[in-house]
C-alpha cells in the first residue's frame, strides 16, 4: 500500500477443518502478500488440534490472532446436523465478537466465512462495511444467490425436482445432487440457510476461492448479475505442503519409495465416513485394482457420512480395527493406510501420487487440481455432489464410481474406475485436462493474473475505505 498505514482487515473464519484452512490461508495472504495490517478470529478446538496449530504457526507474525472455541460435543444430540453445529457455535460466539470489534474499530472491512454472515450486522452497527470469503466453488455460490427462488418455485423436497436446476452458466444440476444441509425442509438447518441466503445481500463483495478457468461459465453469469453484491474470484488459495506437519510423515517416506505418478490416494476429507459395507468394498476394490494406493482410513459410520468432522482421534482409529480381515497384510506391497489424517498437500504435491479419489471438499478439489491430479469423485455430504458434477460434467477433470440401486458402490466397480484413472485412455484424457487446470491456476495467481487482479482489485476499496475514516 502506498502511504500512510495500511488498512486494517478483520477476518472471522468457522470451526471446522474445511473453513479453517481457507480462511488462514486467506489471512495469511492478506498480510504477506498485501502488507494489509490483519486480525484473524478463528473457531478452534478447546485446545486447538494438533493440525490446527500446524496451520497457525505458518500465519505471519504481523497477524493479530484471537482464537475462539468450538461449542463442546455436549451441547449437542448425535443427531445435530454439522452445519446445525457451527452455525450455533458462531451465533455464541456473536456477543464476544460484538465486544472485540468494538475495541478494535475503526478498521476497513470485516470478512467472513460464509458460516459466519451473522457477524455482519455487527460490523454495520459499527459502520464498517462486510465482504464474504466464499470457501465453496462459485456454483455454489450461485445457488445461495437462488436459494429464494428455488423455495418458492417448488413446494417439495428438491430431489424429487422433475427438472434439472440450471444456475446461470452453470452445468445443469439435479435436485439430488444440491447441497445436502437443503434436502430436507423439515431439518431447522433449512430455515437457516435460506435466512443465511439472504444475510449474503448486506455484503458488499463476495471473495470465492475459484477461478476463470475451472468455472467461466458461472463467473461470467456472476459478473454480470445485478441482484447480488459484486463477486470476485481470488483462488485457488491453498496452503502450503510444508504447513500441515507433513515433514517426516511415514507415508511421504513411502511415496519417496514409489515410481512416479503411479499412486492413487483415497481420502475423504477431515470428515468423511463410509458405511461398514461400503469400507469393505472400497478396500476389495483396492485390492482388485492391483494399483498402488495410499488411503486415509476413517473408521465406518452406519448413520452419518461426515461423523468425523468433530469427531476426537481416538485408539479406534487403528484401521486394523475396521478394515476387512487379512487385507494390510495381503496389500501390504502395494498400498498404505493411513489413520484419520494426512499431510494431504504434500501427498498431492509429491512426484509418485498420479490419481486422487476424493470426496470432493472444496479444498482438497482444488489441491488437487494445483498439483494436476486428476480425480475420481465420491462426493459423500455438504455441497460436494454439486462439487462432483461440476468436476465430471463441467470441467471434465474427474471420473464418477457409480453406485448399485442400494447406494453402495461395489468392489468391481471401484476396481474399474481405479484402473481406468491409473492406466485407461480416459485417465491420461484426465491428466492431461488437470495438467491444463494446473497450470491455469497457477497463471490466476501470478501477478497480473485473473485472481490476482481480483484480489487487487479489493484490496484497493479497503484502502480508500481506510482513507475515509
Ligand atoms: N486434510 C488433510 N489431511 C487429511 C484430510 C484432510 O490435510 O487426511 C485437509 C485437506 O488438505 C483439506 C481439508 O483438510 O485442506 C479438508 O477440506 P475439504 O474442503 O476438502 O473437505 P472437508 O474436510 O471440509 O469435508
Amino acid at each position: 500500500m502506498e502511504h500512510g498505514n495500511p488498512p486494517h482487515v478483520v477476518v472471522l473464519g468457522s470451526p471446522g477443518m474445511g473453513h479453517f484452512i481457507p480462511i488462514v490461508v486467506f489471512a495469511g495472504g492478506l498480510s504477506r502478500d498485501l502488507a494489509l495490517s490483519v486480525t484473524l478470529i478463528a473457531h478452534t478446538g478447546d485446545p486447538p488440534s494438533a493440525a490446527e496449530q500446524s496451520l497457525l504457526r505458518s500465519l505471519p507474525d504481523a497477524v493479530d490472532l484471537v482464537l475462539f472455541p468450538q461449542l463442546p460435543a455436549e451441547d449437542f444430540t448425535a443427531g445435530t446436523k454439522i452445519e446445525d453445529r457451527v452455525f450455533r457455535t458462531v451465533m455464541s460466539s456473536l456477543p464476544r465478537l460484538r465486544s472485540l470489534l468494538g475495541n478494535l474499530a475503526p478498521f476497513a472491512a470485516l470478512v467472513v466465512d460464509p458460516f459466519c454472515l451473522d457477524a455482519i450486522p455487527v460490523a454495520a452497527e459499527l459502520g464498517v462495511a462486510s465482504y464474504v470469503f466464499f470457501t465453496s466453488s462459485c456454483m455454489s455460490l450461485s445457488l445461495a444467490f437462488h436459494l429464494h427462488q428455488l423455495d418458492a418455485s417448488f413446494q417439495g423436497e428438491f430431489r424429487d425436482l422433475p427438472e434439472p436446476v440450471r444456475l446461470p452458466g452453470c452445468v445443469s444440476v439435479h435436485g439430488k445432487d444440491l447441497m445436502e444441509p437443503i434436502q430436507d425442509r423439515g431439518n431447522p438447518v433449512y430455515a437457516t440457510f435460506l435466512r443465511i441466503a439472504e444475510r449474503f445481500l448486506e455484503a458488499e463483495g463476495v471473495l470465492v476461492n475459484s477461478f476463470e478457468a475451472l468455472e467461466p461459465g458461472a463467473i461470467k453469469a456472476l459478473r454480470e448479475g445485478s441482484s447480488h453484491p459484486p463477486v470476485y474470484p481470488v483462488g485457488p488459495l491453498i496452503r502450503a505442503g510444508s504447513s500441515d506437519s507433513g515433514e517426516g510423515h511415514e507415508c511421504l517416506r513411502w511415496l519417496d519409495e514409489q515410481p512416479v505418478g503411479s499412486v492413487v490416494y483415497v481420502s475423504f476429507g477431515s470428515g468423511g465416513a463410509l458405511t461398514r459395507a461400503q469400507l469393505y468394498e472400497l478396500a476389495m476394490g483396492l485390492e482388485a485394482s492391483r494399483q498402488r494406493f495410499l488411503w486415509v482410513a476413517n473408521r465406518p459410520h452406519e448413520h452419518d457420512a461426515s461423523a468425523t468432522f468433530f469427531g476426537a482421534e481416538s485408539d479406534d482409529d487403528d484401521p486394523g480395527s475396521f478394515l476387512p480381515e487379512g487385507f494390510l497384510e495381503r496389500t501390504k506391497a502395494l498400498g498404505l493406510v493411513v489413520p484419520r489424517w494426512a499431510p494431504q498437500v504434500a501427498v498431492l504435491g509429491h512426484a509418485a501420487t498420479g490419481g486422487f479419489v476424493t470426496h470432493c471438499g472444496w479444498n482438497s478439489t482444488l489441491e488437487g487440481l494445483v498439483h494436476g491430479v486428476p480425480l475420481i469423485a465420491w462426493p459423500l455430504y455438504a455441497e460436494q455432489k454439486m462439487n462432483a458434477v461440476l468436476l465430471a460434467e463441467d470441467a471434465k477433470v474427474a471420473l464418477r464410481v457409480e453406485a448399485d440401486e442400494d447406494g453402495l458402490a461395489r468392489r468391481e466397480e471401484i476396481a474399474r474406475a481405479i484402473g481406468c484413472l491409473m492406466e485407461g485412455e480416459e485417465g491420461k484424457r484426465l491428466q492431461r485436462r488437470a495438467r491444463e487446470l494446473r497450470d491455469a491456476a497457477a497463471r490466476a495467481m501470478e501477478e497480473g493474473g485473473s485472481s490476482c487482479m481480483a484480489m487487487l482489485d479489493v484490496a484497493e476499496k479497503w484502502k480508500r475505505q481506510r482513507n475515509t475514516q
